[in-house]
Parts: C-alpha cells; sequence; structure tokens
C-alpha cells in the first residue's frame, strides 16, 4: 500500500489545504482509509455543534454563515481536543484543520509534545472559477451529511434518503466570501510551512475524483 502511515511510536500528519471545493473532504477520506489513520475536520465538529445547539455552535455560527473564520483560540480547542483522541495515536489527515498562520504555530506546539511526528502539507491548487462552479453544484445530506456533486437541492439521499441540503456557507455571497478569506489568511499558511522545513506537495485537484486520488497517493510512494 503505498505510504502506510509511519510505525510503532510515530504519528503521520497529513495537512490539507486548499481553498473550498478543492476536494479537501473526499480526497482527506479516502487517504484516511488508505493510511489506517482519522479524517478530523473542523468544518464537520462546527456544523455538528451548530446542529446540536451547543455553545461552541453558537459561538461559530454567525462567522460560518458570512463565510469568515472561526477565531483561533476555538480551532485550536477543538484540534488538540481531537489529536489526544486514541484513535489518532498514530495520526491523523487534517482537514481544512490549519486555516492561519497562528493556527499552524499551535499545531506544531501542541505536536512537539507528543513525541516523534511526520508532518506532510498537501496543497490542492484550482482556480476560483472552476470552484464556485463545484460549489453551485453541491449539496449535502441533512442526515448523513454525505456530500454530493450535481445532486438537486430536495432529492434524496442515495445512501441513507435522507433530504438533500445547499450548505449555508456555500450560497454564493459566503462562497465568494471563503475564496477572500482563504487568498488572504490560509495561503499564507502554505509559506509558513515551507519555511518551516515541512514538506510541501501541491496537488494538481483539476480532474476527476480518481484522477486526483492518483495524485494524492503518488504523493506518498515518494
Ligand atoms: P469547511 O467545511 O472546512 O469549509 O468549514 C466550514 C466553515 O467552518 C468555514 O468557512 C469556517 O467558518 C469554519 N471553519 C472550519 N475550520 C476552520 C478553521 N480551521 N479555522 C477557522 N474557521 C474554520
Amino acid at each position: 500500500m503505498p505510504g502506510a502511515a509511519a510505525g510503532d511510536g510515530e504519528r503521520t500528519i497529513v495537512v490539507l489545504l486548499g481553498p473550498p471545493g478543492a476536494g479537501k473532504g473526499t480526497q482527506g477520506e479516502q487517504l484516511a482509509a488508505a493510511l489506517g489513520i482519522p479524517k478530523i475536520s473542523t468544518g464537520d465538529v462546527l456544523r455538528a455543534a451548530v446542529r446540536d445547539g451547543t455553545a461552541l455552535g453558537r459561538e461559530a455560527k454567525a462567522f460560518m454563515e458570512r463565510g469568515d473564520l472561526v477565531p483561533d483560540p476555538v480551532i485550536l480547542g477543538i484540534m488538540k481536543d481531537a489529536l489526544s483522541q486514541p484513535s489518532a495515536a498514530r495520526g491523523a489527515i487534517l482537514d481544512g484543520v490549519v486555516r492561519t498562520v497562528p493556527q499552524a504555530e499551535g499545531l506544531q506546539t501542541a505536536l512537539s509534545q507528543l513525541g516523534r511526528v511526520t508532518t506532510v502539507v498537501l496543497v490542492f491548487a484550482i482556480d476560483d472559477d472552476v470552484l464556485v462552479r463545484r460549489i453551485s453544484e453541491r449539496t449535502v445530506c441533512e442526515a448523513c451529511q454525505t456530500p454530493y456533486t450535481g445532486h438537486m437541492p430536495g432529492s434524496a439521499c442515495p445512501k441513507c434518503g435522507g433530504r438533500l441540503v445547499r450548505r449555508a456557507d456555500d450560497e454564493p455571497d459566503a462562497v465568494r466570501q471563503r475564496l477572500k478569506v482563504y487568498h488572504a489568511q490560509t495561503a499564507p499558511v502554505i509559506t509558513w510551512y515551507a519555511t518551516h522545513g515541512v514538506r510541501v506537495v501541491p496537488i494538481d485537484a483539476v480532474g476527476t475524483r480518481s484522477e486526483v486520488q492518483a495524485r494524492v497517493l503518488r504523493a506518498f510512494s515518494r
């Protein structure tokens, strides 16, 4: 299998970077299965908190609906909690977890306290206009949260029969804001990693799911 997760006592942390709609979630699921480590998504944790109406959800909701970032201290709390779970003992795929330089610094500090860690950063590259089109075709199942492309809002989830809806932050104004935020606040994280001795691998995110998956797996066979 290409690049299995690290051996005893060593963690593999894969940071997925890239704009909204670049395919981080889908590719992250497949990579998690291939490497045998969990995928952690702060977006999923926050959406569940909003649905459940918890204190975290109430704090995050307005930021998310506007397409803005949730404050760093909130994200660092979620990140540390997720990494301390037994399921993450051999590492994790971090999907959208690191979106600002302070978050990258906070993650590095947290990881330095966890023993031997190999960090790899995958950067999904894709043009904004392709993303806007992709996101406009995206729906998600209200019940099981599976994302789909090209299935109409209101239709039934092929997996569980739940209702497919559009995410509030996939509406055009929020998408434009999320892209703006990505370029201003998340793109500098790539340079931060490259200048801190972390392996950064660009992934061409244009193509079918399996074409992109093959590129991702190739990054682990080197
Ligand atoms: P995602 O599903 O990863 O696109 O995340 C959805 C929304 O959750 C983002 O637009 C942000 O409002 C919030 N969010 C998720 N992860 C982070 C993060 N690492 N830093 C700040 N905000 C985040």
